[in-house]
């Protein structure tokens, strides 16, 4: 399955005849069609029973196909062929090119991965659910992306969405919101953006949800509630370090102490999340911008996915 906007049929095809030159006449392509992101390709690449799917595309095409191939046992093979990538840089699957992630697809080792799932309600009552395989994010993060041009992340990939983020900071505000977490209600808090995360890295390599695993069977979740200049800049460098290697290791290891909690910066862990707020406000969901909501309940299928990594 690819996305003919980002990944050329052509290409794929020579790279899958050298990997698999006695499978050659088994192997089908579908192309994605914006109008339903690919869902229908992904249910057709399904319906053949296939020992294998791959799918050339974007985080916004991989959770499409996560959502038909979910349960399946089919292993899904990725080959990264978007911006952001998210789900790849997770799992160390090659961003180089076409060839190197083919080969780590039809040779890899598969391992089950969770499946997120969002249920969503916006301004006018209506619900909508879409599954996600890195985060969905309310706030800042999804009006990032709305700022966040087209044609410049074509050209300049995740920069593109510092400029984003730039603008979005001009107008943040905070919502109330009030939730409950595995059933229980937690007091009303106040937030100018929430991420809740399948994954934990994001852009960049920055390990945006320090403990987030992608087979734990729980979602993870960032609250910001950051005021003035002087606070961000403390998300920002709690961020970095625990992005950092060396200092995971180190607190690992007890050398260094346990990442302190600070008011700005919250993270928690759960099976299930729901999340009320007062004033409506952006959501992105693995990329893609959903709009604005008041409702958001996010849940986790343990090892829903199987998928192919490294050997
Ligand atoms: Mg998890």
């Amino acid at each position: 399955m690819f996305n003919p906007v980002k990944a050329e049929e052509r290409e794929l095809r020579n790279a899958l005849h050298e990997e698999v030159p006695a499978a050659k006449s088994d192997l089908n392509f579908f192309e994605t069609d914006a109008d339903d992101q690919g869902a229908a390709a992904a249910k057709k690449a399904v319906a053949v029973k296939p020992d294998l799917v791959l799918v050339a595309g974007g985080d916004g095409t991989v959770r499409i196909v996560a959502e038909q191939l979910a349960g399946t046992d089919i292993p899904l093979g990725i080959v990264p062929a978007g911006t952001g990538n998210l789900l790849a840089r997770n799992l160390n699957i090659p961003l180089g090119g076409i060839d190197s992630a083919v080969r780590v697809a039809v040779h890899g080792k598969t391992e089950k991965i969770d499946l997120a799932r969002a249920a969503v309600t916006d301004e006018d009552g209506q619900e909508s659910e879409y599954p996600f395989v890195v985060m969905a994010g309310v706030g800042l993060d999804a009006a990032t992306m709305a700022e966040t041009d087209s044609e410049m992340k074509k050209k300049l990939g995740w920069v593109a969405y510092v400029g984003g983020l730039l603008r979005a900071l001009k107008d943040v505000r905070k919502v109330n919101v009030r939730g409950a977490v595995d059933g229980d209600d937690v007091e009303e808090f106040r937030a100018n953006t929430i991420m809740i995360g399948n994954a934990g890295m994001v852009q960049g390599n920055v390990r945006f949800m320090p403990d987030a695993e992608l087979d734990d069977g729980l979602l993870d979740i960032a609250v910001l509630n950051p005021s003035g200049p002087l606070s961000w800049m403390q998300v920002m460098h709690e961020v970095a370090s625990n992005s950092s290697p060396i200092q995971r290791e180190l607190r690992k290891l007890s050398v260094l102490p346990d990442r302190k909690a600070i008011p700005e910066l919250q993270f928690g862990q759960m099976k299930r999340v729901e999340l009320e707020f007062d004033t409506p406000i952006e959501l992105q969901i693995d990329g893609d911008l959903i709009g604005e909501v008041v409702k958001l309940g996010c849940y986790v299928q343990k090892e829903a996915l199987a998928i192919r990594i490294k050997q």
